[in-house]
């Protein structure tokens, strides 16, 4: 029998799947024996089970009721009891983190009747009013669907008439009141009272909490976060401890080490007499935490004995979520702390300085996007700039952008291509669009822990919190600072690394960790101004230097020119694995090849190539000198013809418009003529079109052309004692015979070339694989082809049919939101599908060519998960674009330990 309900004490943390991310390590803290108030973890499998029935299993009620017991008979005190009763949270926790995207239902248990033996076995009438309001408002928002604006709406009307600014202000009569009229507004909404029964209550949280999974913001959340739909959702059920029983009570969440630098200490934020949502949501400003210390030095020691203790038991950096009942310490959650791209570098190689985990393990720690981030720009310290204030920085980049208040503004500056500054009083989960859309977020409110900062860090989000000196003013749509006034659209910049707020524009600069890429490690270290940088070179220059070693993938990038190539070397880039020849005729040279295409006669063609051959010789020199000595495998062109050729429409209104103006001459007929040609090309679908290899063949010489050129820039260069290494690449080959013709008439060439310069010269010659032929008849393409290259983009295409100029507009947001994809396959590889392909043609090349090169040059190449999944298909290297060769050097470490 399936069993859906289990005691915290049963599990630990290695049941994330089915216990959630907060269920299985408050399960671990029972087992290293801190104190975590009892409770029980309904299972992910229910929440399922929930999903897909719409209702409940009526299993759970059963197993509800008994683990309920067993949590009283710990506790001692008993649901809805008259004397001590007890009071339960209730709350969610998926597999994989989804802060504040969910619901949870705290004091769960109160009525008209508990309220009051709450109220005289605490001693404080006050806390038990304050603890019934709570339950209404959050009860009637999350559980009943109630608007919430109308419950804060009567607080803070009481609060005025009260003369009073803080909640803790209000007396156990306002309380009372607030209730009475809190009830009263479930029964308008809802049109049944407020359920006075407590278990009645625990069940309706259960199935809220079940049913916050498929909230709007949760799957944005998840898709964003590429958090699979079909998990679900755990949920724990755990007696309640109080953080708002006065002075000697209080609610914190700490970090083993600060999650912003990664440095060893106590960091966290501290709120005397609250519960635990006041410090998350950032709605109260908080204390350090070392200002516990001064308060309760016994709790705060107990404190720091349990991080220390979780983090060695973790290896990691941990945070946790912690209540102090009158002076008694209890642990309410810990896991390992999402904490910054800069952090997570040094915090790695820390422990391995430490003895906790090995550089391997200290490899697992990192990823290729968070070393992404820190390449990302910073803002120059020396450049002039208008600080206005300073608050947290929460999450580290440089963001300047438009001032937008909300959602709806923020999504759409974006889309009219502005970059954005969400600015809010504090967030809250349901800015999660506007924060998606803003290139920074800021807010005047909350402390490093609060919603905003751990959705950005978690997002590689610039983030500053807490910059109190900014009065918001989300209806009059503008911020007050000093003397200034900024109003929506005005330009903002934020520092989200020291928490910097400048007016205007300012200018940005390289991270030094790009310097470290590109110019090594000892210039990065001789102009790193402060310690921190210097400790995240080291860190950044060890973890790569291992991913270096381990790797079987070699890591090579798409340049087309010797600039792009020189860029790539530079960041380690061990050849080029595709030249797109086809880029060195952008922009004047265009005509070039436009004039060998519509020639008309084989002189006309012959004099248009003869024009081209020195330009490519001088292209494939500049090349092959900045990859001397690494395999440099040049495409031959591979121009979809629409873009090479003048747009039809244009010529026809041209030609139209002359005629009907009676014009005649030279340059009318010209137009005419190449109007025609034009048209005699025009192809419904040119991506299915006169593609590859299919215009060399159709075109003689443009292939030769470019093989001859390649030739001479070799024998060039070698006499000028250099090393080229040149791979000749014919594009989207379908069949092998395609591939036997080409083959022929570049040895032919390649020979003469020879001969001419009496050098031996022996070119490898290989092919892409975009299209599923190519893959499904490997093995007969390997008997011609020394090397193929998955041209993953094309074969994305091609395998489902989806072009790839188009569909990410057109209907690829739909696809997401239901769930065909959860993200586009053209830029994560499509493991299931076009992955097949990928193994299929390895497979069947290497039966007839063991020694058949294989490398991948698609965007994928630069992809972190699909980095991992040609490691594993057996691939030789992976291309990719020359700013992204640092993250495949290191995801293809990743992927080997
Ligand atoms: C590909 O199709 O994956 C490829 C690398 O070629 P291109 O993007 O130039 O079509
Ligand atoms: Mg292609």
């Amino acid at each position: 029998m399936i069993q859906y309900v289990h005691m915290f004490s049963d599990g630990d943390r290695d049941q994330k799947d089915l216990l959630g991310g907060k269920g299985a390590n408050l399960a671990e803290m029972v087992k290293l024996g801190l104190p975590v108030p009892p409770g029980f973890t309904i299972t992910t499998e229910a929440c399922r089970a929930y999903l897909s029935e719409g209702r409940v299993p009526p299993e759970v009620r059963v197993e509800v009721t008994q683990r309920l017991r067993d949590v009283e008979d710990l506790i001692g005190r008993t649901l809805g009891d008259s004397e001590e009763p007890l009071l339960l949270s209730v709350r969610s926790g998926a597999k994989y983190s989804m802060p504040g995207m969910m619901d949870t239902v705290l004091n769960v248990g109160l009525n008209d009747d508990t309220v009051h033996s709450l109220s005289s076995f605490s001693g404080d009438a006050r806390f038990a009013w304050d603890s019934y309001r709570r339950l209404i408002q959050m009860f009637g928002k999350t559980v009943l669907d109630v608007d919430s604006e109308k419950f804060s709406d009567v607080l803070d009307r009481h609060k005025e008439e009260a003369g009073v600014t803080a909640d803790v202000d209000l007396t156990a009569e306002h309380l009372k009141q607030i209730v009475a009229e809190y009830k009263q507004i479930v029964l308008d909404e809802t049109g049944s009272p407020f359920p006075q029964t407590p278990r009645r209550q625990v069940d309706l949280a259960i199935e809220a909490v079940f049913r916050s999974w498929n909230t709007e913001r949760a799957s944005l959340y998840r898709r964003r976060e590429r958090i699979p739909d079909d998990l679900g959702t755990a949920v724990n059920v755990q007696a309640m401890v109080f953080g708002n029983l006065g002075e000697t009570s209080g609610t914190g969440v700490c970090f083993t080490r600060d999650p912003s630098s990664g440095h060893s200490g106590i960091y966290g934020d501290y709120l005397p007499n609250a519960q635990g949502e006041d410090v998350v949501a950032g709605i109260r400003n908080t204390l350090a935490l070392t200002d516990l210390e001064d308060r309760d030095p016994a709790v705060s020691r107990e404190l720091r004995t349990a991080m220390r203790r979780l983090e060695t038991h973790y290896r990691d950096l941990c945070d946790i979520e912690f209540t102090v009942e009158r002076g008694k310490l209890w642990m309410l959650q810990t896991r390992v702390g999402k904490r910054t791209a800069g952090a997570a570098f040094r915090v790695a190689t820390q422990l391995v300085d430490e003895d906790l985990i090995t550089m391997d393990e200290a490899l697992e720690r990192v990823t290729g996007e968070q070393l992404n981030q820190l390449l990302f720009p910073q803002f120059d310290r020396d450049a002039d700039r208008s600080l206005i204030a300073v608050g947290m920085g929460a999450s580290p980049g440089a963001a300047v952008g438009r001032v937008a208040f909300d959602n709806a503004s923020a999504e759409a500056a974006q889309a009219a291509g502005d970059s954005v500054i969400l600015v809010r009083r504090e967030t809250s989960p349901e800015d999660l669009p506007g924060m998606i859309a803003a290139a920074g977020v800021l807010t005047a409110r909350g402390g490093k822990t609060s919603h905003a900062a751990v959705v950005a860090r978690g997002m590689g989000k610039c983030a500053v919190v807490g910059a109190e000196d900014l009065v918001v003013d989300v209806a009059k749509q503008q911020i007050r600072v000093g003397e200034h006034v900024i109003n929506v659209g005005d330009t903002l910049a934020i520092d989200g690394k020291t928490g910097e707020v400048f007016l205007g524009d300012v200018h940005v600069i390289d991270s030094p960790v790009m310097t470290y890429i590109s110019e090594g490690v000892d210039a990065a270290l001789a102009i790193a101004d402060d310690d921190e940088t210097k400790e995240l070179i080291d860190a950044v220059h060890r973890l790569l230097t291992h991913a270096d070693a381990r790797r079987r993938l070699r890591v090579r990038a798409n340049a087309d020119t010797g600039e792009d190539a020189q860029r790539a070397r530079d960041r380690g880039a061990e050849g080029i694995g595709l030249c797109r020849t086809e880029h060195q005729f952008l922009g004047e040279r265009r005509l070039q090849i436009e004039r060998v295409v519509l020639a008309e006669t084989d002189e006309e063609r012959d004099a248009a190539l003869a024009e081209l051959l020195q330009p490519q010789v001088e292209d494939f020199v500049d090349l092959l000198t900045a990859m001397d000595g690494l395999p440099t495998t040049i495409r031959l062109i591979d121009p979809p013809l629409h873009e090479f050729l003048p747009d039809l429409t244009d010529l026809t209104v041209k030609v139209a418009l002359a005629e009907e103006r009676g014009e005649t001459g030279e340059e009318i007929d010209r137009a005419r003529k190449l109007r025609d040609a034009v048209r005699s090309m025009h192809e419904a679908n040119p991506m299915l079109g006169l593609r590859g290899v299919r215009l060399g063949l159709k075109i003689p010489g443009l292939f030769a052309l470019q093989i001859r050129a390649i030739a001479e820039a070799v024998v060039r260069l070698r006499e000028e004692g250099k090393d080229p290494q040149p791979e000749i690449m014919v594009p989207l080959i379908g069949s092998n015979r395609e591939l036997v013709i080409v083959r022929a008439q570049a040895e032919k060439i390649i020979a003469e070339v020879a001969e001419a310069h009496n050098q031996s010269l022996d070119l490898p010659i290989g092919c892409m694989i975009e299209l599923p032929r190519a893959a499904l008849t490997a093995n007969r393409i390997a008997q011609t082809a020394e090397f193929i290259s998955f041209g993953t983009n094309d074969l994305t295409q091609t395998t489902w049919g989806f072009s790839r100029d188009d569909v990410e507009t057109a209907f690829f947001p739909k696809y997401l939101e239901n769930g065909v994809l959860t993200i586009s396959p053209f830029e994560t590889l499509d493991a299931l599908g076009v992955g097949e392909l990928v193994r299929i043609g390895v497979e069947k090349g290497r039966e007839t060519n063991p020694d058949l090169k294989s490398g991948v040059c698609g965007e994928h190449g630069g992809d972190p998960e699909s980095i991992h999944f040609f490691h594993n298909a057996g691939l030789d290297y992976v291309s990719c674009s020359p700013f992204r060769v640092p993250v495949a050097r290191l995801e293809a470490g990743r992927a080997v330990v």
